[in-house]
């Protein structure tokens, strides 16, 4: 199958500058990231908040463009002026609350996207945002609500409809749970489930959440300071993970089988600022395992066990 997201070294710097007469600071939000996304699978993007993954979904969606790099979206190079392309991928974000114009009706608001990109008639508009309710829960008669009447879980889920009214092949979830409760988390990501097997969609789901990721991804990519880490079948990740720092998320996580015996690993400080990347490794400076020639060399995605791990020592 051919893939609906390709994406090679991908790389989206910043220029920072300090004063009119200061040399500009690079921040490097993406530096050098490679995946692809097939119908019908997700790929769950991880990491902390400022690993580059929300720099990414801006990318994916053609808010911003890539410094460096290629995009290839349905085999089309990423270009925000193309609107056949736009519409092909849609994003839902976390905040539900957020994301919906209070003063509008749920029907104008699924409705809102047909208006803006298609010659549809007000009946087909009616009909379309009607049905796409139905298929993610709501309630015909929800159709004349204001937001503020909702949950934040039917919220969710008018935000997902919106998301479907152009016939995306490719939904970029942005933390599309984080917000709400764990039981409503589930069935957020149940319907998520059923509406990709319906439609063939194909998600890019960011999440600093393993516990979430591990109940969807197809695929997993861990990042760290603009570089995927680790990278590979999301089952085989989550068994084994090899990456001190995919490790070290994994054990943040509570354990489904307390029979398994999972090692704690501790994270040394905080994240360090994209301004100032270390050398060598970048995990370094907080690495457990940590030796003196990881703070020189920089290590390389390579095959170990399976997956792509970048780290001298795995
Ligand atoms: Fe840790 Fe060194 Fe591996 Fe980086 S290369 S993750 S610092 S052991
Ligand atoms: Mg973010």
């Amino acid at each position: 199958m051919s893939a609906l997201l390709e994406a090679t070294d991908l790389c989206r710097h910043y220029e920072v500058r300090k004063g009119v007469f200061g040399r500009p600071d690079i921040v490097k939000a993406l530096n050098g990231v490679s995946f692809s996304l097939e119908p019908g699978r997700t790929l769950a993007v991880v990491g902390e908040s400022g690993c580059g993954k929300s720099t990414l979904a801006r990318l994916v969606t053609m808010i911003e463009e890539p410094t460096d790099g290629q995009l290839l979206i349905d085999g089309r190079a990423a270009d925000p002026a193309d609107r056949a392309l736009r519409q092909t991928v849609q994003i839902v974000f976390q905040n539900p609350y957020g994301s919906l114009n209070p003063r509008q009706k749920i029907g104008a608001i699924l409705e809102e996207p047909l208006k803006v990109n298609s010659s549809t008639s007000a009946r087909q508009r009616r009909e379309k945002a009607k049905a796409m309710m139905e298929r993610v829960g709501l309630r015909p008669e929800h159709y004349d609500r204001f937001p503020h009447m909702f949950s934040g879980g039917q919220r969710q889920r008018i935000a997902i409809a919106r998301a479907l009214m152009l016939n995306p092949k490719i939904l970029v979830l942005d933390e599309p749970v984080s917000a709400l409760d764990l039981s409503i988390q589930a069935q957020v990501l149940n319907l998520l489930i059923d509406l990709q097997q319906e439609f063939g969609l194909a998600y890019l789901f960011i999440s600093h959440d393993l516990s979430v990721v591990k109940h969807i991804a197809d695929e997993v990519m861990v990042m760290y300071l603009g570089l995927a880490v680790e990278k590979g079948d999301a089952a085989t990740v989550f068994a084994d993970p090899r990456h001190p720092y995919t490790q070290a998320l994994l054990s943040a996580t509570p354990v489904a089988d307390p029979s398994r015996k999972q090692q704690r690993v501790r994270l040394e400080g905080e994240l360090p600022s994209p301004l100032a990347i270390p050398s060598g490794c970048a995990f370094h400076p907080r690495c457990p395992i940590a030796v003196p020639n990881c703070a020189v060399d920089v290590p390389h995605l390579r095959d170990v066990a399976g997956r792509l791990v970048s780290c001298h020592l795995a």
